[in-house]
């Protein structure tokens, strides 16, 4: 499937809760959200249909994430059952990583091809400031589980936020090199909570890291799905990659689309554009029809993010990360 700006698209991310067990502060309230009535929450067989639709059409790669996907029941089924689509080459997941350690045979054995772990830094001090629960030690037993069997690729996900030094970034980085994993560092997004953090930018983090290793060089390979770019850095077996959607923008080779837990095919992540899936889902219309709607939605994918601009737009985005999935 390629939308009206000539883009294939053929990776969808999939929140299947907006639930967590953490409150990162960028991401969800103190208090939480109003959480998603069940009634409205996708059921397994409708992201399975959707699924299977849009592998008909060209999807090849799935994510799954949340708010926390590991707190929702039979997640490592539903991935199982997608990892059944014909087309579907690639079914990853990101996760807090509280819940990894006990989930993690389960993941491997429904037949997950990445782990994504969030971790932003190290200090137990500053991990519950960050996520304002007393979690670490499980993400980090989780972490160093799948690091050791490495039964499939696993990667960690840092977004810096509050001055370099303060987070430990250099600490999360000896972290990585100890268990040869990639880290990849995301710039904060002004989305929600995110609206009150200033990113870091990938060039102060290179910056830093090239002071402290020397130099880094362009991975050219693919690696991943999406739109980071990798480096390798001297002394280092896994990469180091950037995703840095506002001081190097990616859209014009955007190949995602999100589908939210109440059911929205969201077509960009600053707007509130797409279609809300659910209502034709619970009344039973056909395949064909679901397909329409989703093409056209798709087709609509707006040019780029305006991140970068002041202005506020109508149809700027109202839900919050634990509500898109990241
Ligand atoms: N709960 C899981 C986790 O934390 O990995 C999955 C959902 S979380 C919304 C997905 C990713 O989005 C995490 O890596 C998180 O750090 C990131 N994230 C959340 N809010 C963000 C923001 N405002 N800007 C950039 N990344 C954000
Ligand atoms: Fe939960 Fe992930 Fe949001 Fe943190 S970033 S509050 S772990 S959904």
């Amino acid at each position: 499937m390629t939308d009206n700006q000539g883009r294939t698209i053929d990776y969808l991310r999939i929140s299947v809760t907006d639930r967590c067990n953490l409150r990162c502060v960028y991401c969800m309230p103190e208090e939480g959200m109003e959480s998603i009535p069940h009634s409205r929450i996708m059921t397994y067989d409708e992201i399975i249909r959707v699924c299977r639709i849009l592998a008909e059409h060209g999807l090849k790669k799935i994510k799954i994430t949340g708010g926390e996907p590991l707190v929702r029941k039979n997640v490592v089924w539903l991935i199982s059952e997608i990892k059944k689509i014909p087309g579907i080459t690639s079914v990853t997941i990101t996760t807090n990583g509280v819940l990894l350690k006990e989930s993690y045979e389960a993941l491997v054995e429904a037949g997950i091809d990445a782990i994504t772990v969030s971790l932003d830094t190290l200090d137990p001090e500053l991990f519950r400031q960050i996520t304002r629960r007393d979690e670490l030690s499980p993400v980090l037993e989780g972490i160093q589980l799948a690091a050791k069997q490495a039964r499939v690729p696993l990667k960690i996900n840092c977004v810096p936020m509050m001055g370099i030094q303060n987070q430990g970034i250099l600490n999360l980085l000896e972290y990585v090199r100890k268990f040869a994993v990639d880290i990849r560092f995301i710039e904060m997004m002004p989305i929600g909570l995110g609206k009150q953090f200033e990113f870091v930018s990938e060039d102060a983090l290179r910056k830093l890291i090239e002071d402290t290793y020397g130099e880094m060089t362009l991975y050219c390979e693919r690696r991943g799905n999406g739109p980071c770019r990798y480096y390798d850095v001297p002394g280092f077996t896994g990469k180091v990659g950037f995703i840095s959607a506002l001081s190097h923008k990616f859209c014009h080779e955007c190949n995602r689309v999100r589908l939210t837990a109440d059911g929205f095919l969201k077509t960009c992540l600053q707007y509130d554009c797409g279609v809300n899936l659910k209502p034709a889902l619970s009344e039973g219309v056909s395949d064909d029809t679901l397909w329409k709607m989703m093409k056209e939605a798709i087709l609509q994918k707006p040019k780029a993010h305006h991140f970068e601009e002041e202005k506020k737009d109508a149809e700027d985005e109202e839900r919050g990360m634990s509500q898109i999935g990241g």
